[in-house]
């Protein structure tokens, strides 16, 4: 079958390897349709700090069991998703069901191999979660990123009507921000550096449209916002934590979304935090309630997952996929391969 390959960073290639058969608890999965992450990038590059090699990447998508036990919660025909993120299972984060936090969890396609940009996968049963019917065919791709933005959501625990910013819309930010509109923010103010955003995300109803790189980043929210509840900061670089700091309010909250490269290290204006007693509160990646919810919040349409699909490609060009996506960033948000 064909599988993408990365032997090591930079060295990636569609190549034909052997079906996996799923062993005792696995279950096999016919993979339809697979998105691109910025993880998936980190591990293709070289710079994702857990990332494994040789494997096959990949960890956003939808498929269909082809081979469950008989035990298992899903049989054969039942379209899935993966919830990655594969915990030791027996410390106490992992019996909580918080595998985020198991000292020792593995994610599939990053610090696993037997990632999904693959025609076929074997997954342990306990990893998938059945899709409902009305869910699109390409958006189910999308789950994963969803529960992404649900974890950060549900971690600010905002109370609603709250003034919200959401600083870097790439595909995360973008779901921060509709997942907060679903959970009743009253205002949202969304910034990026890329002009392109600004007319995409007013056709997703966020007409408070911030460019970053226009004069300092703090004076230009201000136009739309006096003070924020929520920031919900996906790029954590200096400059936007200190607009990020400025701009809450007493009490207020900053949620720390983007994954630290390396040695990634912030300067804290810590007298900001002191004065008006601010919470920083970090997120990493999810729990397997998160796609739950991010499924029920695309059924019913709260949350758009459609227009941040902006490729398409066969899984036998994925290097022509990823080159793409890589030559125009403002043009594209979620690239999806179809096995
Ligand atoms: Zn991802
Ligand atoms: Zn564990």
């Amino acid at each position: 079958m064909k599988a993408v390959f990365v032997r090591g960073p930079g060295d990636l290639a569609v190549m034909e390897r052997d079906p996996p058969s799923p062993g005792p608890g696995e279950a096999l999965v016919r993979i339809v349709a697979a998105g691109i992450c910025a993880s998936d990038v980190g591990v293709i590059e070289g710079f994702n700090p857990i990332a494994v090699y040789p494997l096959t990447p990949g960890h956003e998508c939808v498929g269909v069991v082809e081979a469950a036990p008989d035990d298992a919660p899903v049989r054969r025909g039942d379209r899935v998703t993966v919830y990655p993120s594969v915990g030791c299972g027996a410390c106490p984060a992992c019996l909580a069901g918080r595998y985020n936090h198991c000292p020792t969890f593995k994610v599939i396609g990053i610090s696993r191999d037997g990632g999904i940009f693959a025609e076929r996968v074997v997954v342990p049963v306990a990893q998938l979660l059945p899709v409902p019917a009305g869910l699109g065919e390409l958006e189910s791709a999308l789950i994963e990123p969803t529960a992404v933005a649900v974890h950060v959501n549900r971690r600010a625990a905002a109370a609603p009507g709250g003034r919200v910013v959401v600083i870097g819309t790439g595909v995360i930010g973008t779901l921060v921000a509709q997942v907060a509109r679903a959970y009743d923010a009253a205002d949202i103010v969304v910034v990026d550096r890329l002009e392109s955003r600004r007319a995409f995300l007013a056709g997703l109803g966020f007409d408070r449209f911030v460019r970053a790189n226009d004069g300092p980043l703090g004076q230009g929210i201000r136009r739309h916002l006096e003070a924020a509840d929520v920031v919900f900061d996906c790029v954590c670089a200096n400059a936007t934590l200190d607009a990020a700091l400025d701009l809450l309010t007493p009490g207020g909250k900053l949620v720390m979304v983007a994954s630290p490269h390396g040695e990634h290290r912030l300067e804290l204006p810590f007298a900001k935090v002191y004065r008006r007693e601010l919470s920083l509160i970090a997120s990493r990646n999810y729990v397997p309630d998160d796609f739950r919810e991010a499924m029920r919040l695309m059924a019913e349409g709260r949350v758009e997952v459609g227009p941040l699909i902006t490729g398409v490609w066969p899984l036998a060009e994925f290097a022509a996929a990823y080159a793409d996506l890589k030559a125009y960033p403002d043009r594209h948000l979620k690239v999806l391969l179809r096995p």
